[in-house]
């Protein structure tokens, strides 16, 4: 067996010892005779399954016990929607700092269901770099401010948590766990599982619970946070595997002393991948040093016919899925938790030897 490094932005590569436990639990759960996929979601040793993950995530994020974690369905995509409905029920349109695809994705559905704002912009500086911390001004009928903290195509991610005075809403997707967070700054923290947290299928919302009485009285059932909050994310149906998945992840990362402990690791490993493409001759990031993201590295290289030579060698090398996102081109390298630093070393090497040899 052969595992190789897998660069993709999501679906994202798992710790190796989290697949391994999922096998070896696969067929027969802790002599309970099935498997977690096979379970009911109200019995007793599923609902173990859910609860401890809950408990390990809130230990790993720090989640302040007026907050509530839910684990939902639909994607983050479905969050730009569920986030808009959830609190515009006393009025109020979405204010939104468009810093690239992912936030534009957010403000055009917000607009279409509650009205929005782009209050800032990173359009000015060609989405090379984050709005400074205080350059924000709300309009008055803001019922809360959405930003994107890593933009996952683009690469780039804020520096700060903006300071103002509604709720702040954060599409954490492409960065959660890697980094510390002091929730108590949010209203509503959102991600889609596929890059830090476990396989598709499951969301993770964390919302302050003051903000559960603020929904639109039309939200579908599905969507609003109140709901799901009082039915212990079991309203319906959960993604049980998915939601099992995280819960081996988050064992993982506190095996590996927390988010903390990550979040050097993760500075060290786009560091030393950011430094290989300055030095270079051939590849080239264009965000600003404030604004780079540590877990998406997008990078051009000088010559575009170079780049389906570059994707063939380095798929054979053994490094997958390093093609840029199509709206970019280019190359992009996600390293998020479960990238080993030995895969970034890997790819530098290549990188090194590949513009040794062709440029
Ligand atoms: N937001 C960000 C920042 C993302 O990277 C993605 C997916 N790549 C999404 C939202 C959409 O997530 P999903 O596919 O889970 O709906």
């Amino acid at each position: 067996m052969t595992r190789h490094f897998n660069f993709c932005s999501g679906p994202a590569t798992l710790p190796q010892a989290v697949l391994e436990r999922a096998q070896a639990e696969l067929l027969d759960y802790q002599g309970k005779g099935l498997s977690v996929m096979e379970m009911s979601h109200r019995s007793a040793d599923y609902m173990a399954i859910a609860d401890r993950a809950e408990a390990d995530f809130r230990d790993l994020m720090g989640v302040p016990d007026n907050y509530s974690v839910l684990f939902v369905q639909g994607g983050a995509a479905t969050q730009f929607a569920a986030t808009a409905l959830n609190l515009t029920g006393k009025g109020g349109r979405a204010n939104v700092i468009d810093t690239g695809i992912w936030s534009q994705k957010a403000y055009k559905e917000a607009q279409h269901l509650v009205g929005a704002e782009v209050i800032a912009s990173s359009d000015a500086n060609n989405y090379t770099e984050a709005p400074v911390q205080g350059s924000l001004s709300l309009t008055d009928d803001a019922a809360y401010l959405h930003y994107t903290d890593n933009e996952t195509i683009g690469g780039l991610q804020f520096d700060h948590v903006p300071e103002v005075d509604v709720p702040v809403v954060c599409d954490m997707s492409s960065s959660i766990l890697s980094t510390p967070v002091d929730v108590s700054k949010f209203g509503v923290i959102y991600a889609g599982a596929q890059k830090n947290i476990g396989p598709a299928g499951i969301t993770l919302v964390i919302v302050r619970n003051d903000l559960l009485d603020r929904a639109q009285s039309s939200i579908p059932s599905m969507l609003s946070y109140q709901l799901m909050a009082a039915n212990g994310s079991m309203y319906n149906t959960p993604a049980t595997y998915s939601w099992y998945l995280s819960g081996l992840v988050f064992q993982w990362l506190k095996e590996q002393g927390g988010v903390e402990a990550m979040a050097e690791i993760n500075r060290r490993k786009a560091a030393k991948l950011y430094q290989a493409i300055d030095n270079s001759g051939l590849y080239n990031n264009p965000i600003v040093e404030r604004s780079r993201s540590i877990m998406n590295v997008p990078f051009t290289l000088a010559d575009d016919a170079l780049n389906s030579t570059f994707l063939s060698e380095s798929e054979a090398a053994g490094l997958l899925a390093l093609k840029g996102h199509r709206s970019v081109g280019g190359m992009r390298a996600s390293i998020y938790n479960a990238m080993p630093e030995s895969g970034v070393d890997a790819l530098i090497e290549f990188m090194t030897d590949f513009e040794r040899r062709h440029g």
